[in-house]
């Protein structure tokens, strides 16, 4: 599933976009439309003002205020092509037409995601919790939150009410690099480990956006390009495989139900 990183890796790659005004709106299914506040050609002559991300959703914010928002759920692409260009990819079902010379497609054949148009985010970003790379996570924020609590700490990090934007990858990789088992309750963990925690999160997520996201089978950018950071995974997907600090063999296991990798060697 595409997580912060490749949201945030989506959203910088079409940001070339911004200025360009939508023409028209093509709606091949619509069971992809989550929302829809009005119809779609309240969005034409609209320029495109701005693209903001919220954990893992996509907010284009039009000239007349209203915004379409996209989210990928578990394979869902979201990338542009040349407006000549026919579409020969499977599964697109919305595309956003540009003045610019350009289109936007949604593909997805497992259909998880979906489109909003709403009036205004704030209902369908209400539950959401802290951005992991605003300044309101902090060492205190991981601290308050895991705090007493039983559940595993890898459960706590995928709580996108808690923290939004973290997924699987991320979650594994971050336990990793801060030595810590994702089984682990997450009130069991001590002031240092938090704090080690944190920076971890932080660290991998940003590093994460330098190598433009993690392409696993999936993702791809808005050129339609995989990310590298797959090339710097630690743990993630590769269980029996040795693991690179240690030389141990890298365990997969499930935790609160999600499959979790993790060096029993290097992470307590
Ligand atoms: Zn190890």
């Amino acid at each position: 599933m595409p997580e912060l990183p490749e949201i945030e890796t989506i959203r910088t790659s079409l940001a070339i976009n911004i200025g360009a005004s939508i023409t028209s709106i093509d709606v091949k299914r619509d069971d992809i439309m989550r929302r829809e506040d009005f119809p779609p050609d309240e969005l034409y002559g609209q320029p495109i003002t701005e693209i903001r991300r919220r954990g893992k959703y996509l907010a284009f914010l039009l000239g007349n205020g209203l915004y379409l928002v996209v989210h990928l759920g578990m394979s869902g692409r979201f990338y542009m092509q040349p407006e000549a260009e026919e579409i020969s990819a499977p599964h697109v079902h919305f595309i956003v037409y540009l003045d610019n010379g350009r289109k936007l497609l949604y593909q997805d054949a497992r259909r998880f995601g979906g489109i909003w148009l709403c009036r205004d985010t704030e209902r369908l970003f209400a539950l959401m919790g802290v951005e992991p790379l605003s300044g309101k996570f902090t060492t205190g924020y991981l601290a308050k939150i895991a705090e007493n609590r039983k559940v595993a700490i890898k459960t706590l990090l995928l709580n996108q009410q808690l923290i939004s934007g973290i997924g699987n990858i991320y979650a594994d990789e971050s336990l990793f690099a801060a030595g810590i088992r994702g089984d682990r309750p997450a009130g069991s963990l001590t002031a240092a480990e938090i704090k080690r925690l944190h920076r971890a999160i932080v660290k991998v997520l940003k590093k994460s956006i330098q190598e433009r996201g993690t392409t696993f089978r999936d993702f791809r950018d808005g050129f339609n390009r995989s990310g590298n950071f797959q090339n710097s995974l630690q743990v993630y997907g590769k269980d029996k495989q040795a693991c690179t600090v240690c030389g141990g063999i890298i365990k997969k296991e499930k935790i609160g139900g999600r499959s979790s990798h993790f060096c029993e060697r290097c992470q307590k």
